[in-house]
C-alpha cells in the first residue's frame, strides 16, 4: 500500500460557533490523485483551509497528518514547508506586489520560465498578483504559484470553475505536469486532493479515488469516473454509490 502523505481522522472544524467539518476521515497515498466532489457549501473548501491550518478555522476534534507528522500545532507557513501547497478557490488579490516578485519569492521549480510560457501568463508577469484577473487567469496563476512552490501534496479547489474549456485543458497539463514532471509515463510521485464541481478535470487527470463530500463529511469513495456518473444522473443526493454507502451508516 502507498505511504500516506495525508492522513485525516475523524476530523471536526468549526468557524467560529458553527461546525462545518463533522467528523471525516481521508487518507491520500504517495502519487496517488483523490477528488471531491460534492454540493455548494458542504464545506469542501473548508476542508483545504483545515488541512492548511488557515486563520479563523478551529480544529475541534480530530486529527490531520501530513507525512506522519500531526499538523494540530503547526502554523500555517509550517505546513507549507512540510510540503503542502493550495491553490484557492478565491484567490486574493496582492496590491504593490507583482506576479514575477511573488513567484521569483516562492520558486523551488525546474523552470519557471517554461511554466509561465505554457500557462501562457508572460504578459501577467509585471502585473500586480491577481488584481483585475478574469476567471481563468486567477486559476492559471494559482497553478504558476503551485509551480513554483513545487509542494508534495497539492489541494487545488475548483480548478476549472469561471474557466473555458481551452483553457481547462491547459491548466489540466499544467497540473499533470507538477504531479509527474514532463515526462507522461513516469510514476507519479506526488499527491493530490482536487475539488471539483464539473468534473471536467477527470477527462485529463488520471485520478485513483473519487469522493462525495456532503454536510460536512465523506458519505462515500470509490472510482472517480463511475461516481461522477452517478452525480449526472442522480444528482449528489441520489448518488447511487452514496445510498450504498449511507445504507451502511448506523
Ligand atoms: P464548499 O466549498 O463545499 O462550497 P465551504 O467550505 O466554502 O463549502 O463552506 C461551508 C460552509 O461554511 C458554508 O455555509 C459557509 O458559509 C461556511 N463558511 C466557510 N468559511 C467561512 C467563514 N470564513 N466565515 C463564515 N462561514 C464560513
Ligand atoms: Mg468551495
Amino acid at each position: 500500500m502507498a505511504e500516506d502523505v495525508l492522513e485525516i481522522a475523524d476530523l471536526h472544524v468549526s468557524v467560529g460557533d458553527k461546525a462545518i467539518i463533522k467528523g471525516t476521515d481521508l487518507r491520500v497515498g504517495k502519487g496517488e490523485v483523490h477528488v471531491l466532489f460534492g454540493p455548494n457549501g458542504s464545506g469542501k473548501s473548508t476542508l483545504l483551509a483545515a488541512v492548511m491550518r488557515l486563520p479563523g478555522y478551529t480544529q475541534t476534534s480530530g486529527s490531520i497528518t501530513v507525512n506522519g507528522t500531526p499538523t494540530e500545532t503547526l502554523s500555517t507557513d509550517a505546513i507549507a514547508r512540510l510540503g503542502v501547497g493550495i491553490s484557492f478557490q478565491h484567490p486574493p488579490a496582492i496590491r504593490g506586489v507583482t506576479l514575477e516578485r511573488f513567484l521569483k519569492r516562492i520558486d523551488r521549480s525546474d523552470d519557471l520560465e517554461a511554466a509561465v510560457a505554457r500557462l501562457d501568463m508572460e504578459r501577467f508577469l509585471g502585473r500586480e498578483l491577481n488584481v483585475g484577473f478574469s476567471g481563468g487567469e486567477l486559476k492559471r496563476a494559482e497553478i504558476l504559484k503551485l509551480y513554483a512552490q513545487n509542494p508534495q501534496l497539492l489541494l487545488i479547489d475548483e480548478p476549472e470553475s469561471g474557466v473555458d474549456i481551452e483553457n481547462i485543458a491547459v491548466i489540466a497539463r499544467a497540473i499533470n505536469t507538477i504531479l509527474q514532471g514532463e515526462r507522461p509515463m513516469k510514476l507519479r510521485e506526488k499527491s493530490a486532493l482536487i475539488i471539483t464541481h464539473t468534473g471536467h478535470i477527470l477527462n485529463y487527470i488520471d485520478a485513483d479515488v473519487g469522493h462525495v463530500f456532503m454536510d460536512g463529511r465523506i458519505v462515500c469513495s470509490g472510482n472517480p469516473q463511475t461516481i461522477m456518473e452517478d452525480i449526472r444522473k442522480h444528482g449528489f443526493a441520489g448518488c447511487a454509490a452514496c445510498l450504498k454507502t449511507q445504507k451502511a451508516l448506523p
